[in-house]
């Protein structure tokens, strides 16, 4: 295919997703210019002025397919992710984890994207949207394109912090404890069915004290500095309501007013309440318990809610300072503008969370973009695949809950079989989300030459 675009494509952030980004554009025969801040202008986390630095862990999680995180990879080296193929060669032990010497890691992006003959990397901070290109400026997007990104998509378009509570599977979820109700019997989600929308789980006097006290007690995660910044009630950690009061959380996301337990017919002492995260209802979130524990503490002490003691964490609580975009509410499918296609996001700035995600993001933009300059659609996987399951996340999830979301199982669709198995259902997964995204990057003609 002959490369249409005569000007050069703009990607705004040399970060993970702008790395891969302009690499899957150059591959394809384009011209790329990376615009990339850092180098005359920092952010608060990035140490460097490398392309694609960590800004904190050096792991890209696991490598195994029966992971979420591990199936993503496995899907992004079916499409030729230079990213991966930058980590494995800085990987160091981390047993079945893809960990990394960062700054092996970060010195192989940017001497394989920089020496790309396609590839040009100019240091400025953007403050306007380029067509053609790709927003890929993170988390920290720096306040006046933050400002240009806002006026184009609405004030709702672009959140600033992000307090996330935990997601967890529904099979994981005592059906014998909890129960279904909406507050009063009533309903906000037209797909409820009679019985409500919620999963109620009760707490008795003595199980509401023994969760207050390990809550108070639990050890948080003390954040970067610049994170450091007073809550706003909307976004409380649950951890920090119940410190100004043992009966803050009962008159607050554990109020049990308006919610009869059928079963007793009465109201419980407490309520935790679990909210449908997904269409297909694999996943479930526990309303209003944003959180700054560690993972290990959220969850013994999340356990002690009644109905999840064997509960399977698909995300856990965070609460960081973040610029996301509300794509469900302001993009298209394939995340660009809705009236610019090829104007695109990628990363997390588009409310998917990690870098395995963020990249992954990236190299579908690269890809798209260069489709549309081929005169072609842009396109997306099945839902059946890890990429697909998450792009279909943030084109339906429900905008006025839109939080960012991680690689997990409870996004993908379910196999038409039941199989009771974990362990075999995710390897029956996998199989078909490899197969499909196999067959899916054959049919669009998208594999890369070998290098
Ligand atoms: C403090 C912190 C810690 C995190 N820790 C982890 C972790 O341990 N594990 C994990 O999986 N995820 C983590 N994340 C989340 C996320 O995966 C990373 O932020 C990831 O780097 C996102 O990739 P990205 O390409 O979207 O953005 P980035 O990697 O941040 O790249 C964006 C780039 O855009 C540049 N930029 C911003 N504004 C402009 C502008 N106006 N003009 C030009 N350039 C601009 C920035 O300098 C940056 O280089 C963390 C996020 C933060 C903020």
């Amino acid at each position: 295919m002959a490369n249409r675009s005569v000007e050069p494509i703009h990607i705004v952030g040399g970060g993970l997703a702008g790395s891969e980004a302009a690499w899957q554009l150059a591959e394809r025969g384009h011209d790329v210019v990376i615009h990339e801040m850092r180098g005359v202008r920092g952010t608060e986390a990035h140490k460097t002025d490398r392309l694609a630095e960590l800004v904190c862990s050096n792991t890209f999680k696991s490598t195994e397919t029966t992971n979420a995180h591990g199936l993503l990879k496995a899907e992004m080296r079916l499409l030729g992710s230079v990213i991966l193929a930058a980590a494995d060669e800085a990987r160091v032990p981390g047993g079945s984890a893809l960990t990394v010497d960062r700054d092996v890691f970060s010195s192989g992006v940017h001497e394989r994207v920089t020496s790309h003959p396609r590839i040009t990397v100019v240091r400025e901070e953007v403050t306007a949207l380029p067509n053609p290109g790709i927003i890929a400026t993170g988390p920290l997007t720096s306040d006046a394109l933050a400002t240009a990104i806002r006026e184009r998509l609405g004030i709702a378009g672009l959140a600033f912090y992000d307090a996330i509570a935990p997601i967890v599977s529904a099979e994981s979820i005592d059906e014998n404890v909890v129960f279904r109700a909406s507050r009063y019997g009533k309903e906000t989600m037209s797909d409820a069915g009679d019985d409500g929308a919620y999963l109620n789980c009760p707490f008795t006097r003595e199980q509401y004290e023994a969760f207050i006290d390990a809550l108070i007690a639990a050890d948080q995660f003390h954040g970067h500095e610049f994170d450091e910044v007073p809550y706003f009630e909307g976004c409380m950690p649950a951890e920090e309501m119940a410190k100004r009061g043992r009966e803050t959380l009962r008159f607050g996301p554990m109020k049990p007013v308006g919610l009869r337990d059928p079963r007793t017919g009465r109201e419980a002492h407490a309520i935790v309440q679990l909210r449908m995260e997904d269409r297909a209802g694999q996943m479930w979130n526990i309303v209003g318990f944003q959180t700054r524990l560690r993972i290990p503490e959220q969850q013994r002490v999340f356990r002690m809610i009644p109905g999840l003691e064997n509960a399977e964490f698909l995300r856990f609580g965070s609460i960081h300072r973040n610029s996301y975009i509300n794509s469900p509410a302001t993009l298209s499918p394939h995340l660009s503008l809705r009236d610019g296609p090829t104007t695109l996001f990628a990363g997390q700035l588009t409310g998917v969370e990690g870098y395995t995600e963020s990249t992954a993001t990236g190299l579908l933009a690269g890809i798209n973009l260069s489709r549309m300059l081929h005169g072609a659609s842009p396109e997306l996987p099945p839902p059946t695949t890890m990429l697909g399951a998450l792009y279909r996340y943030m084109r339906e999830a429900d905008p006025a809950h839109f939080q960012p979301m991680n690689a997990n199982f409870g996004l993908v669709d379910e196999l038409p079989l039941r199989v009771k198995d974990k362990r075999v259902k995710r390897e029956k997964i996998a199989e078909r989300a490899l197969s499909e995204m196999a067959q899916w990057r054959d049919a669009h003609g998208l594999a890369l030459a070998e290098r």
